[in-house]
């Protein structure tokens, strides 16, 4: 098609707003699916996303449609709400030149409202505001109308309002998709070059990647590169995604496409496909990198596993391009991996997705954030090469001798919430370290308050306690703020003497004594009873903490039972056996593994 008639445009929203229900409608107007059947949101494929009502991939679908009296082509793309998922966001905005930013009409400006425009505005993409749900007796549209000029300066008379369930105001709304949002703009008789948004695997055909074509065509059996790479490989695959692939022979600039090299072919997320005389490999479309938030250690549930869950997570780390993976061994876990992700849904999800979509399943240790440290000047330890270096596992922290400064990561959190709670949400986020931004009215009886607050504060349960003491009301998100100096400390963890690798934890020094205590209480409750007494004692550069005492026990599990049930007594024998080989021996003390992935879980 004639570039002047493709549009490439994305649905951004907070989370429940309706971008995969409008989705749907979409898809409807333009003939991919029949209308008035129950389709409920086409677009979410994994089985993840349909279980949580979530959606966590992007997926695209180039639809047809006539305006008047012309043929259009529309790249949609429905994109991910969750603050973890934003990454995603970041890839398809790149190839976009506009958006539809969704706002229902009864929440009004929600937190994720927030950074999804701003995330628009730094791209510069045209927005179309879109008030949703105004099928609802409650929804006011005039009100989030002021909200939305009170915000982000919009003009009232430039918001549409819509039902997506209803089908109400989507031909409009998809008029203004065409009349506002602008063409791309490419050189079609250029090189090809064309940037990678997605990819995924396919069993027959190796890797399939969803594609931006930047400027040039490119055809089936064309010889092209990555731009990472030198060697030559052939275009084999080629589809518009309607969702559903529809092959086509060639395709030019402005267009989204799947493209496949074949089994050998490569392709990974942010590379470049380039023809073979493609010398130009300068202006390079960057996405931001992935800045990850959380690492958790990954480990087979029996070494013996460790092939299948290795040839899962390395397939599972293709489609999700989020991830980091590098390979890690713990003397009480064995081999494994160290993975860095977006947050704890993430996190989550991939562990489902693992066990839904490769059968392999996983052991999770407790989640960190990742610190930096500045190494002393002239005594640089041979393993850190570098004067900083970022510690994704305490494990790797050198001697606090040898460190002249503590880094944690921060972040800019945005919270959303009627007035009535300012109260409780300033308390929650002062204890959580916070330091307050200037505050911004929403509307009478909604706030804006923003908070710079250290990650490790926000990573586990911020949200979830934001959401219990504002009754559900306040909304949050938030955006990196990059590594500041911070008083942390390594807090390790002594049985009888004896440091446990493991359980060291980094912490800041107004935690010191309440994680000091926390970990070593809980540590009393997992660890069973020895034939030795044995003190379990936090200490940080010598100093003791806090300290529990396990008091010695001859440990007989058949001593509970009178003599009579031979086979319950079999029984308990060959347990208390296979229980012992899960043990981790340190000094003479038996640890079940499972200490080591409970212990500093919340
Ligand atoms: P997403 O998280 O932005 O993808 O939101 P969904 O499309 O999954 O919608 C969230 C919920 O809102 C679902 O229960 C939808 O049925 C409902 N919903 C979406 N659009 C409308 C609408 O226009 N009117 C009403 N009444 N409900 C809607
Ligand atoms: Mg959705």
């Amino acid at each position: 098609p004639d570039v002047k008639r493709i549009r490439n445009f994305s649905i951004v929203a907070h989370v429940d707003h309706g971008k995969s229900t409008l989705a749907d409608r979409l898809l409807e107007i333009t003939g991919v699916i029949k209308p008035g059947t129950e389709h409920a949101q086409v677009l979410d494929q994994l089985q993840v996303e349909r279980e949580r009502g979530i959606t966590v991939k992007a997926v695209t679908a180039s639809l047809n449609y006539t305006h008047n009296n012309e043929q259009y082509l529309l790249n949609l793309i429905d994109t991910p709400g969750h603050v973890d998922f934003a990454n995603e966001v970041v890839r398809s905005v790149s190839a976009c030149q506009g958006v539809i930013m969704l706002v229902d009409a009864n929440e009004g400006v929600q937190a994720q409202t927030v950074a999804v425009h701003s995330l628009a505005k730094r791209n510069n993409l045209l927005i179309i505001p879109t008030l949703n749900k105004v099928d609802l007796p409650r929804a006011n549209p005039d009100k989030v109308k002021s909200q939305l000029k009170t915000v982000f300066d919009i003009d009232p008379a430039t918001v549409l309002s819509i039902s997506a369930k209803k089908g109400w105001g989507v031909e409009e709304l998809l008029q203004a998709v065409i009349t506002r949002i602008p063409p791309p703009i490419v050189k079609l008789d250029d090189h090809f070059k064309a940037h990678i948004i997605d990819t995924w695997h396919d069993k027959y055909r190796g890797v399939l990647c969803l594609a931006y074509i930047h400027s040039g065509k490119v055809r089936i059996g064309q010889t092209v590169k990555w731009r990472s790479g030198s060697k030559q490989h052939t275009v084999k695959f080629l589809a518009l995604l309607r969702p559903q692939e529809e092959p086509i022979e060639e395709a030019g600039a402005g267009q989204v496409i799947m493209v496949g090299c074949g089994p050998k072919g490569g392709g990974s997320v942010g590379d470049q496909l380039l023809s073979i005389d493609c010398a130009d490999t300068g202006d390079a479309i960057t996405v931001a990198p992935v800045r990850h938030m959380v690492y958790a250690g990954v480990f087979p549930a029996d070494q013996s596993q460790h092939t299948q869950l290795s040839d899962a997570i390395k397939k599972l780390a293709l489609n999700d391009s989020a991830v980091s993976v590098t390979p890690d061994s713990s003397p009480a876990l064995g081999q494994g991996w160290r993975v860095g992700f977006l947050g704890l849904l993430h996190l989550d999800v991939f562990t489902q997705r693992l066990l839904q979509e490769y059968k392999a399943e996983a052991i999770l240790t407790a989640p960190s954030v990742p610190y930096k440290i500045k190494v002393k000047g002239s005594k640089i330890i041979k393993q850190y090469k570098g004067e900083e270096v970022i510690i994704t596992n305490p494990l790797q922290l050198p001697d606090a001798n040898n460190i002249a400064e503590y880094y944690e990561p921060l972040v800019i959190g945005t919270i959303i919430t009627p007035v009535e709670y300012i109260g409780a949400v300033t308390s929650l986020c002062i204890d959580r370290r916070g330091t307050p931004l200037p505050s911004n009215a929403v509307d009478d009886r909604m706030t804006m308050l923003q908070y710079i607050l250290p990650l490790s504060e926000v990573v586990v349960d911020f949200h979830d306690t934001l959401k219990s003491i504002t009754s559900g009301f306040a909304s949050f998100d938030y955006q990196d703020y990059g590594f500041h100096p911070s008083p942390l400390i390594r807090m390790d963890i002594l049985l009888n003497g004896v440091l446990v690798e493991e359980l060291s934890t980094i912490v800041h020094v107004s935690r010191l004594e309440y994680n000091a205590r926390r970990l070593t209480e809980k540590l009393k409750e997992m660890i069973p009873r020895q034939m030795v007494q044995v003190a379990v004692q936090a200490v940080v550069g010598g100093k003791v903490y806090a300290r529990e005492t396990i008091k010695a026990y001859r440990k007989d599990v058949t001593a509970k039972l009178y003599g009579g049930d031979v086979t319950r007594r079999k029984k308990l024998l060959k347990q208390q056996a296979e229980g012992k080989k899960k043990m981790r021996s340190v000094a003479n003390i038996k640890i079940p593994r499972n200490t080591f992935i409970d212990v500093l879980k919340k």
